[in-house]
Order: structure tokens, then sequence, then C-alpha cells
């Protein structure tokens, strides 16, 4: 056989890489199908699913087009340099295409049994080996993942120690499914020819053995990468601590100064009653960032922590690939209380300001800005005590204020300037009032930099921005003061504000009860991510963004900050509240009987109807014992994701000061 000159063979690539090309777009247009009919879920609406799958559709092909055309283009290559012709080469290429479905069977396959040994916590797993058990699914999902040639070539950086035996057995598999092809030809054909050294046999082997070993040995990681592939929108959830709804202007506050919300809320989607699951930080927090009812978290007390084997938002988002930051401001939230976990990122310093929190965020912002991220911001200005800048605190109290207050303040003492405040003069309450909507005035100016910054670099509209609280603050609406004793709305009611251009409506009012709990879920959905694969109590507020109402389900705030445990039951239209006692020492005691509200028609919670309706009241209580039960069904006994620490004599003077514990 004469073989012609190397110049007219690599001629033939000429043709061979658009070929490829087209054939990787076919393979792309047939992938994105498939994903629509393993994830096509409708109910989420037509549009939101078209967009996702022309999104799908465009990503599949792209990639299928590249990296099959790469492969295919670079087998044929080499073959050519080798002096083979293009159409063995192309069948190397099928060969090389092979080898990553019998990759993940052997990955399948060895998660599989590794479960079993440890008996693993499945729902702590990444998504990819959470999800196998349907093999075909599987390969069929991760095959095409293996065809994302940008992140083969990330993961080639990142993980060179496996990624280049990874694409030798590939390339030698290839050459092999090639050479089995031409003998078989030639079978039929002519007398076999003789086979190659055993000494290349025998290195062949070497590399495939040590291939091996070092794929097996890093599936773990390979597993949780390749589950990150789609291009998502970076998340920043923002909790402002201790923020009651009604506070703000785009919650009906019309004395209320807070522009940049209530432009956030005119450019996105507003819920109108939205409740926390709790009415203090710890379990108000815990509810919003793992999706579980306090109760069964097991977030009762300041001793109480979150277990590490709690799933949280951030290991969620940090397993598909998101770059994860968390900057808070108050220990509860510290390392000490587990909320870092899933965080690579995290920085925690007590009371730090919301300017400087903001220049944080933006510094972390800044190089990651062509990265998906998800940001947690915890800003404490908000909690007591109110400290608004020196003009901001005399536009909002221009008047004289008694000195003894302010030596109060000074001294840090929580539980006796919140005694002073309940006893009055009523001036004392009406400045403390005035000095919070004072705080958020300025924490919003702080939010706009942050805003402003992210619409100078281009990136609002590829970010979510969800703003929230992890529960609000009484004002002696109820005859109290701060919060976690009691569950009245004022404090449970939260701001609950979400933007996000390409899929959720500008200028949106959703009416309907919404929890912190149904946060998780909603984030996951907005980044396209399936909120069913976990554990989770809320549910997914997207469509119900778009419908502008929810429909109500009954939910269970609770706090067992001081004294014994205290429940609320909420429908949307009524609420029971469980009697309490308590004693703030000082000869202060506070006693409450069971009780019923309409908030329909009585929002402010003043007509307590539990002793002229004995009836209603008794079907509220069927209903908490039900969705008590529903808690209790769902998530068991609550030991497994926490446990308790003595804390540190430096914690019990922190958590004092700020009448978290007498
Ligand atoms: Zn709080």
């Amino acid at each position: 056989v004469t073989k012609p000159p190397l110049k007219y063979r690599l001629k033939e690539l000429v043709w061979i890489a658009p070929l490829a090309i087209a054939g990787g777009f076919a393979v792309g247009v047939v992938a994105a199908v498939v994903r629509l009919w393993l994830r096509g879920d409708l109910s989420h609406g037509l549009w939101r699913t078209g967009v996702e799958l022309a999104n799908t559709t465009l990503n599949a092909c792209v990639y299928g087009a590249v990296s099959l055309g790469l492969f295919v283009a670079l087998v044929a290559a080499l073959q050519i340099l080798f002096g083979r012709r293009t159409a063995p080469a192309l069948r190397a290429a099928i060969g090389f295409n092979l080898f990553f479905p019998l990759f993940m069977v052997i990955v399948w396959v060895a998660t599989e049994r590794a479960i079993e040994a440890f008996s693993l916590a499945t729902h702590k797993l990444p998504e990819l080996i959470r999800q196998n058990d349907n093999l075909g699914r599987f390969l069929l999902e991760n095959y095409l993942a293996s065809l994302d040639v940008v992140q083969v070539a990330k993961l080639l950086l990142v993980k060179a120690g496996w990624m280049i035996p990874a694409i030798l057995m590939a390339a030698l598999l290839g050459v092999w499914v090639e050479r089995i092809w031409t003998r078989l030809a030639a079978r039929r054909r002519r007398p076999p020819q003789a086979s190659s050294s055993p000494r290349v046999a025998r290195a062949v082997t070497a590399v495939v053995i040590i291939g091996a070993v070092l794929i097996v040995s890093n599936m773990a990681a390979l597993a949780a990468r390749l589950t990150n592939r789609e291009p998502r929108p970076n998340v920043i959830l923002i909790s402002l601590d201790t923020l009651r709804a009604d506070r703000l202007g785009c919650y009906g506050n019309e004395h209320a100064r807070t522009p940049v919300l209530d432009k956030l809320a005119a450019n996105g989607v507003l819920f109108e009653d939205a409740v926390s699951n709790s009415s203090w930080t710890l379990p108000g927090h815990g509810a919003m960032l793992t999706g579980v009812q306090p109760g069964a978290l097991g977030l009762f007390k300041v001793t109480d922590r979150l277990s590490p084997r709690a799933l949280t938002l951030a290991e969620v988002m940090r397993e598909h690939g998101f770059d994860t930051g968390a900057i808070v401001s108050y220990i509860l939230l510290d390392k000490v209380y587990g909320f870092d976990q899933g965080f690579e990122h995290f920085d925690y310093v007590d009371n730090q300001p919301a300017s400087d929190i903001v220049d944080k965020a933006i510094a972390y912002i800044a190089p990651r800005q062509q990265q998906k991220f998800f940001l947690f911001l915890h800003m404490y200005d908000t909690h007591w005590p109110y400290e608004p800048s020196e003009e901001t605190a005399r536009e909002f109290w221009p008047h004289y204020l008694h000195r003894g207050l302010r030596q109060l303040i000074d001294t840090g003492d929580y539980a006796r300037f919140a005694l002073q405040v309940v006893r009055g003069p009523e001036d004392f309450n009406d400045y403390c009032r005035a000095m919070y909507d004072g705080e958020i005035h300025d924490v919003d100016a702080q939010l706009g930099r942050l805003f402003h910054y992210l619409i100078e670099r281009g990136l609002d509209n590829r970010t979510i921005v969800v703003v929230t609280s992890d529960h609000g603050e009484e004002f002696l609406d109820h005859g109290l003061f701060g919060h976690g004793l009691t569950l009245y709305d004022e404090a449970i009611r939260v701001p609950l504000i979400m933007r996000f251009p390409h899929l959720l409506p500008s200028g949106a009012r959703v009416t309907g009860q919404v929890q912190s709990l149904d946060l998780f879920p909603t984030i996951l959905g907005l980044t396209g991510l399936d909120p069913t694969t976990y554990n989770l109590g809320g549910r997914d507020l997207l469509f119900s963004a778009a419908a502008g109402q929810v429909e109500p389900v009954p939910m269970i705030s609770e706090t067992t900050m001081s004294g014994d445990q205290r429940y609320a039951l909420r429908d949307g239209r009524l609420k029971l509240l469980t009697p309490f006692n308590l004693d703030f020492g000082h000869g202060l005691t506070v006693e409450r009987d069971e009780e019923v509200f309409d908030l329909s028609a009585d929002p402010h919670e003043t007509a307590n109807l539990a002793p002229t309706h004995p009836k209603m009241a008794e079907v509220l209580r069927q209903k908490m014992a039900e969705t008590l039960a529903e808690v209790q069904q769902r998530w068991g006994q609550s030991a497994g994701l926490t446990h308790s620490k003595e804390l540190s004599a430096e914690e019990i003077e922190r958590l004092r000061s700020l009448g978290y514990i007498q």
C-alpha cells in the first residue's frame, strides 16, 4: 500500500473538524431532549421550562460540538501523523468516547459499595452519588457531563494527577477499539498479522493499572465536580437581623425612609406575608439556612449548636460548583454554632457594621465575577443597641433624650434597658423605635452601595438577590420589648424581597403566607436545581411569584429562648398562640392564656377570640398538633441535627449583654 505524502493527509483534517462539530451539535440536541425528558417538570410553567430548555440545548450543543470536535480532530491528527488513514481515526475517536461510560460504571459501582460498606449518610453526599439509584439515568447524565470540554480542561489543570491518566486511558481505549476493528476486518480478508511486541503490551498494562488506581482514588472529587457543569446565576442572600416587615416603605410604612429596599421590591417580587419560623436569631437562621423546622433541628437554647450532620444551603450550593462565602456579624452564626458549614470563605467579626460588610462583600465579589457564587450576608445593625450614624440619629430623634436612658445604653446591659423601656416613660420606647428606624435607614443606604456595584459591573442581571430577616422586634406592641419572648406578628413577620429579572416578575406583590423554610427550596429552584432531592420543609415559591399568590399552608413558629417552649400556628388567616409565663425578675412577670386571632380582621392581634370561640380554638389546636406531627414524621427526633456544648465565659458574657441569657 503506498501512502500519500503527509501534507495531503493533514488536509483531511479540514473536513473532519467541521464534521465532528456538526456531530457534536447533534449530540447536544439529543442531550437537551433527553434532559427535558428526564427532568422536564412543567409545573413551573411553560415559560420557565422553555427558558431552561433553550439554555440547556445551547450549552449541550456548544459543549457537545466543541468537545466531540476536539476529541475527533485530536485523535485523527495523531493517527494521520503516525501514518494512518482517517477512517480508522474516526473509529479510534469513537473508542475514545466509549471510555467515559465505562468510567462512569466504575464510579457508580464503587460509590454504591462505599455507601453500603461505610453506611454513609446519603443526604450529605454529592448529588451525583445520592441520585445513583438509576444506573441508566446516571450514565446518561454523566456521560453528557464528560463532554463538557471546558470542565474537563479545568479538571485537567486542577487535577492533573488523575485527569492525565484518564485521558491517556481514553486514548488507549480508542486505539484498542480501532485495532480490534482492523483485526476483525482483516480476519475476514486475510490471515492475521503478527501482534505487537510483548514489551509494548507490558508498558500499556502498567499505565492502565496506574491510571485506574489514580482514578478510583479521586472518584469522589470527580463526582462532586461533574455536577457543576451548568452556568447558573449568582445568589446573594441578605439577612438583616431583627427587621420587622412593617418598618419598610415597601411594606406600607409611609414614614419609612428605605428607598433602596423599596426600589428592590419595585424591580422584583415582594412577599406580603412572610413569617419567620422563630422569633430569635439561632432558630430563625437555622430554619432559613437548613430548611428544617427549628424544633426538629434541635435549636432550642443558646447552648445548642448545629450538627455537622445537618445539611445547609451553602453545602448544597458548594456541591453544585458555587463559590460560597459568608460574612456574618453575630456569635450565634459563627463557626462554633456550625453555621460555617459549606462556606469556603467565612468571615465573622462580632457586631461589624453594615458598611464593613458591604466593603467585604465587594472585595469578595470582585475576583469572582466570572464565577458563580453564593454569598450570605448577615447584618446586625438593626439589632439592639440601635445606634445609627449621628446625622441619622439627629434626623430621626430631634428631641431631648433622657440622660438616664443614654447612660443605660452605654452600659450595654440589655436586661436592665429592656426593663426600663417596658416600665416607661413612653418616650423611651418612642426613642428606641426612632433609633431602630434610623438604623434601618442607614443599612438601606449601605445596601444601595452594594447594589450599585452589582449594576456597575453588569452583575445585577445574573445575580439573584434575596433580602429577608430572622425575626422582628417588639416595641411594646403587646407590652413587651425585644424579641424571642413571644410570637406575636411584630416578632415574626419579616420582609422577603427577591430580584432576578430572568425568572421573577418585576414589581410583583405576592399575597398569601410564606415562611423562612421556603427560602432554601426557592433559592435552589431559582438557580435551576431540584429542591425535591433534599428533605426540606418549605416550598419552592417560584411559581407563586409568577402567579402573584401563594396558597397558604399552616406553619409553625416557635421559641424557647426564655422558659418553656412556645408555639404559634398560623394558617394565613387565623393564628393560635400557646399560653406562656415569663419572669423577668425585678418583680416583672407576664402571664398569657392561650390566644386566637383573626389576622384578616385584626392584624395587630388585639382581640383574643379563644374565650368566645372555643370551637375555633379547638380546630386550630388540632391543626397545630397535626402540623407538629408532620414535622416529627418528616425529620424524626432532633438529636441528630444538633449538639449541645457548654458556653465559654466569653460567649456567656456576650450573650448575656444582649439578653439571650439571664
Ligand atoms: Zn436575630
